[in-house]
């Protein structure tokens, strides 16, 4: 999904040289968008939330910075890393060697559950770098085997797993209060949801957000309407024009394979349109059947809510429809972003009422940036 950016190396970012020869060595030419974005922000010292979407190359904007910013000579530890699960921590480490390659001495450490402590112990002689799950990490700190009077950086991987409810909140409160006041923090994720917000407001300091807008996410070839429709005193009214009108667009559009969000009627839809449904009501083994379904193409449409959403990845579905006007502009994106990969033609279209759905429609278009046109009333197969 790392789309590169176009002229520009990472040797304009002002990094050192030995983190240049490791980016190199590590098959890392070009920095993607995110990390042309985050990486000099990070590298000037400030607290930064980065969400951009997963495979857009979040793990190498903070293993660069954090190598960047490293004294080698002080073997304790200056920067630690949280992680959610242990693969992802095992996969930060390998990052961590790879761009560090060039830089002689340097120590980095996986900390999870289920290795003993006092392997841990030895590697904590000597660590520069320390990742690892919440758990295991609070332990160490308890212990008095790894210690934070060093820690100048402090990374929160997968930030909006870390703090979910219920999650690692706890752990995550206990290990912030034993480090230094003094520190840069920085937090990526793949979506920012309010309570991830309010979450990192307690703990950074004017963050600096860094987000990727729709021309930068690769949706280059998607061309994006809305349709208003008539509004009526009965939803399902209003829902049956939208449905009419989906008809419409399926028979005159040569479109791959589409997806359908809904959040109301989905089995309305589904009786209409005789495709596949991934809904809440159903069980996570009729989801995944129908996700491959979709993705073996032996279905061309699927509706889906909001809910199901996250774990869709079809490379051929190039037409998104949104049959209501999503909650939000991070709803939206992640919505249309299962059209049109980078290099693909793709359509999203959103069906709103006149009215108060409209209005939605516009703030959003409005938030992310971009020129939404009318569809034409007249569909000709050249659309897509
Ligand atoms: P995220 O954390 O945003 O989900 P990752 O950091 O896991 O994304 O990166 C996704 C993939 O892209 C990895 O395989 C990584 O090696 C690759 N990648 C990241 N940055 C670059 C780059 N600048 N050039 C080439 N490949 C990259
Ligand atoms: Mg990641």
């Amino acid at each position: 999904d790392v789309i590169l950016s176009e002229g520009i190396d990472f040797g304009s970012l002002l990094l050192s040289q030995p983190v240049l020869d490791g980016l190199s060595a590590a098959g890392f030419q070009k920095p993607s968008p995110i990390q042309l974005k985050a990486i000099p922000l990070g590298r000037c010292g400030l607290d930064l939330i980065v969400q951009a979407k997963s495979g857009t190359g979040k793990t190498c904007v903070f293993c660069t910075i954090a190598l960047d910013s490293l004294v080698l000579e002080n073997p304790s530890t200056q920067v630690l890393v949280l992680a959610p699960t242990r693969e992802i921590a095992v996969q930060i480490h390998s990052v961590v060697m790879a761009i560090g390659c060039a830089m002689e001495g340097l120590e980095c450490h996986v900390f999870i559950g289920g290795r003993p402590v006092s392997q841990d112990k030895t590697h904590l002689k000597k660590c520069h770098v320390a990742v690892g799950s919440p758990g295991r990490i609070k332990q160490l700190i308890e212990l008095g085997m790894l210690s934070t009077a060093s820690i100048r950086l402090f990374v929160l991987d997968e930030a909006d797993k870390l703090l979910e409810e219920g999650s690692f909140q706890e752990q995550i409160n206990w290990i912030f209060s034993s480090l230094p006041v003094n520190k840069q923090m920085l937090a990526l994720s793949a979506t920012y949801p309010e309570s991830l917000a309010q979450h990192l407001t307690r703990y950074m300091r004017e963050p600096t957000f860094v987000r990727l807008n729709p021309s930068d996410m690769g949706l280059k070839g998607l061309k994006q309407y809305y349709k208003l429709v008539q509004s009526h005193p009965l939803p399902h009214k209003v829902f049956e024009e939208k449905v009419q009108y989906l008809l419409e667009l399926f028979s005159k559009i040569p479109f791959n394979q589409a997806l359908v969000f809904s959040n109301l009627h989905t089995r309305y839809v589904m009786l209409i349109v005789s495709c596949l449904a991934s809904a809440g009501g159903l069980s996570q083994d009729q989801r995944l059947e129908a996700m491959s379904k979709l993705k073996h193409y032996q279905c061309r449409v699927l509706i889906s809510t909001d809910l199901t959403s996250r774990g869709i990845d079809a490379e051929k579905v190039n037409l998104v429809i949104n049959l209501d006007v999503p909650q939000d502009w991070e709803t939206y994106m992640h919505r249309i972003g299962r059209a049109g990969r980078f290099g693909t033609q793709g359509l999203a279209v959103t069906y709103c009422c006149h009215g108060e759905e409209e209005n939605k429609m516009m703030a959003i278009a409005q938030k992310c940036g971009l020129s939404l046109s009318a569809l034409p009333s007249t569909i000709e197969p050249g659309l897509m």
